[in-house]
């Protein structure tokens, strides 16, 4: 006889954020007074969402311009002030009169070595918007700090892809006290979606999840399609069929086609970032998963694929890995 086990009394806190999703929209956006913006990190994503930023300060009324921009690589940020009317800074201190720090740095070990530097010379009263894909603890910690000084900060990361940071097309997950002065400025780059996820962390932890999801839509599609292919079915008719029923996904619509099909492997995101995203959503936040969980084994394809193909490739070379494992190659019909 079938005895259903009883569910397990988890020694977890009482979950107690929002679940408040708010479309981008104009009486939302209303700031008031302009407010000057300093941006940190002009990687795949940062330079786009500062750019838009800099055309929001030459255009709206909610930004002073000029944005300033600190990179590590100081040429990027003379290219960025050359291309869309920013200011490089010199240091970090150099941005410290700012009202909004906007950071967008790979992981949250590279967002504290900044809050470290920067926090004691920050003004009481600013607003730090980490829209790294940070780790949520980690995050809790720096806003902790901070606090100490005066200074608010969300996590607030970002879905969409360069393509989405350079169109301002972007989803906003947010963690933490979005009031009305961040909520305006966090629109201007994130205007497919704003969505409030609860207290600090939770964007941070909605993120990995989203990216753990991602992934694995990504190596089961190839999985799938490699399979198919030893079958003798064409990869470019499977996806003509699978796009149009239920197995479909972002994955079989965009980046299967576009980028592995292609064998461009060229969407900008890389490997070792997104092994980071799933390592957090599995080590940080997987307390529910047992041995026959899913989502572990992403984690696992993943990090045989960075040790293969290194830590800047692009995160869809995963499926290059499972080619080789195969010994079969996806691509278009000739
Ligand atoms: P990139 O690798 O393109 O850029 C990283 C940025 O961080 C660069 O500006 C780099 O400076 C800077 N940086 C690296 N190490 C340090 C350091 N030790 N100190 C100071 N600055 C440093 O990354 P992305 O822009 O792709 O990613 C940024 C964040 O956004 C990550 O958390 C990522 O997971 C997330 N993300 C990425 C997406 C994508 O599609 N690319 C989509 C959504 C989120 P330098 O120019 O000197 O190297």
């Amino acid at each position: 006889m079938y005895v259903p086990s009883l569910p397990r009394v988890l020694d977890v806190e009482p979950v107690v954020g929002r679940c408040i999703e708010r479309q981008t929209s104009p009486e939302l956006t209303k700031m008031g007074e302009r407010k000057t913006v300093a941006f940190i990190g002009l990687g795949a994503m940062g330079r786009g969402i500062a750019a838009n930023l800099a055309t929001a300060a030459a255009t709206g009324d909610e930004i002073t311009p000029p944005v300033l921009v600190w990179n590590r690589t100081v040429s990027k940020s003379d290219r960025h002030a050359a291309e869309f009317g920013t200011r490089r800074a010199r240091t970090l201190s150099d941005l410290s009169q700012a009202d909004f720090i906007i950071s967008c740095l790979p992981t949250s070990v590279e967002v504290a070595a900044v809050v470290e530097e920067l926090a004691p010379e920050l003004k009481s009263g600013s607003i730090w918007i980490d829209c790294t894909s940070g780790e949520p603890d980690a995050t809790k910690e720096l806003a902790r700090k901070l606090a100490t000084n005066g200074i608010t900060m969300v996590d607030c990361p970002v879905s969409g892809g360069p393509a989405g940071a350079k169109s301002g097309e972007l989803t906003a997950m947010i963690g933490g006290d979005i009031d009305n002065r961040a909520k305006p400025i966090i629109s201007l780059f994130a205007k497919k979606k704003v969505v409030d996820c609860g207290p600090v962390g939770a964007g941070h932890a909605v993120k990995a999840m989203n990216n753990c999801l991602n992934a694995a839509h990504l190596i089961i599609g190839g999985e799938a399609l490699i399979a198919l292919k030893r079958w003798g079915v064409s990869p470019e008719v499977a996806l003509c069929a699978i796009n149009a029923s239920s197995g479909r996904s972002l994955q079989t619509e965009e980046r299967l086609p576009k980028e592995v099909l292609s064998r461009e492997f060229d969407y900008g995101f890389k490997l070792g970032l997104m092994y980071k995203d799933v390592r957090i959503a599995i080590e940080n936040l997987g307390s529910s998963f047992d041995e026959n969980s899913l989502l572990p084994l992403v984690k696992k394809m993943l990090k045989a694929s960075v040790d293969e193909q290194g830590f800047d490739a692009d995160y869809t070379r995963v499926v290059e890995t499972l080619e080789r494992r195969a010994g079969v190659q996806l691509c278009k019909d000739v």
